[in-house]
């Protein structure tokens, strides 16, 4: 309320000192030489694909489980999703990457799904070999690092979300582009602010995707918090893997405790989903499946192969509560309505 009162009496409500701060920060904490802010974490991801002038005729590699998004920009900007089935924790199968090249094949967008990062040293090796972009999409990876590389940062461009859910989530819609160049940075820069190199100075066609000043303004007071936060997802995590550990007819995520997984979300599975989220939501617990679908599932962007895995995985996926404000009793409370659950 102190930032809103702030921003409002000094009038300025895009750009500005909030702005700059906000890159400068987020810079620091992921260890990234260049950070571009913008409106939300698809944009970020359509605005990195045209900076590495990813379009019509090309052809992309995404995930077939996760958020529409990641499918969605390759439309946007006229290049081809191709779809790689999952491994079993729902990341992009690396062994399947060989089977979808094509010459046609530009860029990769790896999803580092449920906050647990691909393993990105085989994959940036793979890509680099077929001479392949890599825009990570770690919208949901905030707080993430393998080898003390923060999720985004072994890509060309890293894609950020603080839609309010994320583990940094703004007070409204807000995302963030990383990346190690220069030159990508400038042009990022241009692309979500018309084109301008200076005010007036329109040397690319570009579009708006500024972040709003207010949402900066709330994420910098946020991150000062963020790793407490990230220690509380952690602890809860480990409350839900002792408490349910022992019941055979689940299966729990694993890698929680590594650094490279920000528990974004604790996702189990189980044959008996649809009924044990059924049966919590009667005893007031609410749940969420991510994703009920894989993306080529979806009307919009049917293909005409199969995704079994991917399939199979998103019939069995069910998401428990998991965010910093719970209490540990609460989620103490939520494991004995699960164990009290006759399959
Ligand atoms: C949230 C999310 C996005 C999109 O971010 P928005 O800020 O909602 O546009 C993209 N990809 C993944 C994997 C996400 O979870």
């Amino acid at each position: 309320m102190q930032k809103f009162k702030q921003i409002l009496n000094k009038g300025i409500f895009s750009g500005s000192d909030e702005v700059f701060l906000l890159e400068k920060q987020l810079g620091e904490y992921l260890g990234a030489p260049y950070v571009v802010s913008c409106a939300n974490g698809t944009d970020a991801l359509e605005i990195a694909l045209r900076a590495m002038e990813i379009g019509i005729g090309d052809e992309v590699i995404v995930p077939a489980m996760s958020w529409v998004s990641t499918a969605e920009v390759v439309h946007l900007v006229g290049a081809k999703p191709v779809y790689v089935d999952t491994d079993g924790d729902g990341l992009l199968d690396l062994k399947l990457l060989d089977r979808a090249y094509t010459p046609m094949t530009k860029a990769i967008i790896p999803v580092h799904l449920y906050g647990k990062m691909v393993d990105m040293d085989p994959l940036m090796l793979w890509a680099r070999s077929h001479n392949c972009k890599v825009i990570e999409d770690a919208a949901q990876a905030f707080g993430a690092f393998q080898e003390r590389i923060s999720a985004g940062m072994y890509g060309d461009i890293g894609c950020f979300s603080f839609y309010p859910s994320k583990n940094l989530g703004a007070l409204g819609e807000a995302g963030a582009m990383v990346c190690k160049d220069a030159s990508v940075a400038e042009k990022l820069k241009m692309l979500i602010n018309h084109g301008q190199i200076h005010r007036d100075q329109h040397i690319m066609i570009g579009r708006n995707s500024r972040i709003d000043t207010l949402q900066a303004g709330f994420l910098n007071i946020m991150l000062p918090y963020f790793d407490d936060w990230q220690s509380k997802r952690k602890l809860l995590a480990q409350i839900y893997k002792s408490q349910l550990g022992d019941l055979n007819w689940l299966k729990l995520p694993n890698d929680l405790k590594s650094t490279s997984h920000s528990i974004h979300l604790f996702v189990i599975k189980t044959v008996f989903r649809d009924q044990l989220k059924a049966f919590l939501h009667e005893n007031h617990i609410d749940t969420a499946i991510h994703y009920p679908l894989p993306i080529p599932y979806l009307k919009p962007y049917k293909v005409t192969c199969e995704f079994p895995k991917s399939l199979k995985i998103s019939k069995e996926i069910l998401s428990l509560p998991l965010n910093p404000w719970l209490s540990e009793e609460e989620v103490l409370r939520i494991c004995e309505v699960i164990k009290k659950f006759k399959v």
